[in-house]
């Protein structure tokens, strides 16, 4: 039984992690997404933890085999306390690279018995991002097809 992680802020979903849970579940027994709290990044994310986990959950829920999990802690440790072996990243441009690589090998270094598996996000999705879906929405722009419909919906109550 392979069970995986995939792990980010996700502040808030969009179709680009969207699609990388829904290529790993394919690939795995079973998915763990790990939202993690990113109290810190930039000022601290625009949607609470409970939020943010609520429109995975919604987003995933014809996904038999995926779960989702927030945590505060080492990847590693969050790895290990739910019993799996693999983190799973999405690669969009040659931005992401220099600092997934950085850590993974991090990551290794701590736990070298947790691979990370990295996933190429299609064309479409290449350079989608939470931060430009939340520029977009923040200007009064259309976000549809950006993000599930849960957080299109959960975008334009928040900033209006
Ligand atoms: P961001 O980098 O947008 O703040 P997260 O920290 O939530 O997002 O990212 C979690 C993971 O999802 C990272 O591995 C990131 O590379 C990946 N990811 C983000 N956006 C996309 C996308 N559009 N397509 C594929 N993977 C993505």
């Amino acid at each position: 039984m392979k069970r995986g992680i995939v792990p980010g802020t996700f502040d808030p979903l969009t179709s680009g992690h969207l699609d990388i849970i829904e290529r790993a579940a394919g690939l795995l027994d079973e998915i763990v997404v790990g939202v993690a709290l990113s109290a810190d990044k930039g000022g601290g994310p625009l949607f609470s933890e409970e939020e943010r986990v609520r429109f995975i959950e919604a987003a995933t829920s014809h996904l038999s085999n995926v779960s989702v999990r927030a945590f505060d802690t080492l990847l590693v440790d969050f790895a290990d306390e739910v019993d799996a072996s693999v983190i799973i990243k999405g690669l969009r441009a040659m931005t992401d690279f220099e600092r997934e690589f950085q850590m993974a090998a991090l990551n290794w270094r701590l736990d070298s018995k947790i691979e990370t598996m990295f996933i190429m996000a299609i064309p479409e999705y290449m350079f989608l991002s939470s931060s430009a879906v939340k520029e977009i929405a923040r200007h009064g722009g259309s976000v549809r097809g950006l993000v599930p419909e849960v957080v299109v919906e959960a975008l334009s109550r928040k900033l209006s």
